[in-house]
């Protein structure tokens, strides 16, 4: 048994967090960037909560709220531009995944002088950046907790990340109260990209013990959280059990790689503006029936977890389910199962598998383009 394990240094987790932040914050420094989405955030008071901390213990901040949904790699270079120019000491991410994917690139290249394009080329980051703060309001992507940021490359029209262990956040407040005003549609879409996540990761061919046993706990979580959180916003218990998945399926996407899902979902997302967890939900399931026979006593595992009178049954008859039971939950969120009805068609079936991500070469079960191509024809019949 081998694995590393990369992990975020300080995590705070639970209802009424964020009130930590005056404690935690100023020893990274007088000067804080809070990055954060153009109007969700402001409207909903999170921003002036944020605020008022900071200046209760005399920290300067700097606000560069422009971030629009599924980022681009511009968006994310005038964040450091802004950076630079105010000469701030660590960066605040506060938002959903676009927001914490711009602010993570930021200030891990705050030091740096290349374009955030050539770093996300694969160039080296050399010189080390600044702290950075996560403070997620949605349960979805776990960017809270991984050490890369996706952003969109808009002339190739593609999705890819800048990745760096150096780019894992110092210190992450996770307060369930902060994911209260997402709205229905956002609490499934991202919801279900924490599923993603965390059965991805799970039958991974880089998953380990440690990966295994987070991914159980956050599969269960979004049992019980995601219907309760869809249908009534307000409920805490279910947002705090899908704060949990989110935080769980982020470090195990961190350590335990994707799969085919993310690979056709980081090519797609370049194609169509479709928010990315809706992506992944209309593609789970068809994955999910490519790879059961490979990853059986997980998948097995995975459907007992959703009906539990599964455990009277064997593991074959069990993971055969698993899908099905992806697809009720979908159903019950009101994510279609057909990619046409997310508005993704066949004539791009070629420029979708063509733009494939290295996600892929951690699916279970090799999945190269005829297979991904097979795979996305038969999601498109049914
Ligand atoms: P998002 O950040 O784009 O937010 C979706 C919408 O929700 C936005 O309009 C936003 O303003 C709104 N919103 C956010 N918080 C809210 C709140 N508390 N109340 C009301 N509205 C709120 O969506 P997301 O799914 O969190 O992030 C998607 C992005 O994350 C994509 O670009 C995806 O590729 C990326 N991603 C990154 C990682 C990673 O590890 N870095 C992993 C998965 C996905």
């Amino acid at each position: 048994m081998k694995f590393n394990l990369i992990t975020p240094h300080k995590i705070i987790f639970g209802q009424n967090s964020l009130s930590q932040l005056t404690e935690e914050i100023t020893i990274f420094g007088q000067k804080a960037f809070i990055v954060t989405g153009t109007s969700a955030i402001k409207r909903s008071g999170i921003l002036s909560q944020v605020s008022d901390k900071l200046k209760d213990c005399g920290i300067e901040a700097v606000l560069f709220s422009d971030v629009k949904p599924e980022p681009s790699v511009d968006m994310a270079e005038k964040a450091r531009d802004v950076f630079k120019k105010n000469k701030c000491d660590f960066v605040i991410g506060l938002g959903g995944g676009s927001v914490l994917d711009v602010a993570k690139s930021a200030a891990a290249l705050a030091n740096e002088s290349g374009k955030m394009i050539e770093y996300q080329s694969g160039r080296e980051i050399k010189i080390p950046g600044v702290p950075f703060i996560a403070i997620p309001t949605t349960s979805g992507t776990g960017s809270e907790a991984t050490y890369n940021s996706v952003l969109t490359d808009t002339l190739k029209k593609a999705k890819r990340s800048i990745r760096a262990p150096e780019m894992m956040a110092k210190l992450v407040i996770i307060d369930p109260a902060l994911t209260i005003s997402v709205p229905p549609n956002i609490t499934a879409y991202t919801g279900i990209d924490t599923l993603c996540h965390l059965i991805e990761a799970y039958v991974s061919i880089e998953s380990n013990p440690i990966t295994d046993a987070l991914c159980i706990q956050g599969i269960e979580s979004v049992n019980q959280g995601l219907h309760g959180a869809f249908i009534n916003g307000s409920d805490i218990e279910a947002r705090e059990q899908m704060a949990l998945a989110s935080l769980l399926g982020g470090m195990v996407l961190a350590n335990a790689g994707l799969g085919a899902v993310h690979g056709l979902a980081a090519s797609i997302g370049g194609l169509y503006e479709i928010p990315h967890g809706l992506v992944c939900g209309v593609l789970l399931s068809h994955v999910m029936r490519y790879n059961v026979d490979v990853v059986k006593e997980k998948f097995a595992c995975i459907a007992r977890i959703f009906n539990p009178s599964l455990n009277e049954e064997s593991a074959d008859t069990a993971a055969m389910q698993a899908a099905d039971l992806v697809d009720n939950l979908l159903k019950e969120i009101n994510i279609p199962t057909c990619p046409c009805d997310a508005g993704i068609y066949r004539d791009n079936i070629p420029a979708i598998v063509a733009g494939v991500s290295s996600s892929v070469k951690y699916n279970p079960k090799k999945a190269r383009a005829e297979e991904l191509t097979k795979i996305l024809e038969d999601a498109m019949t049914v």
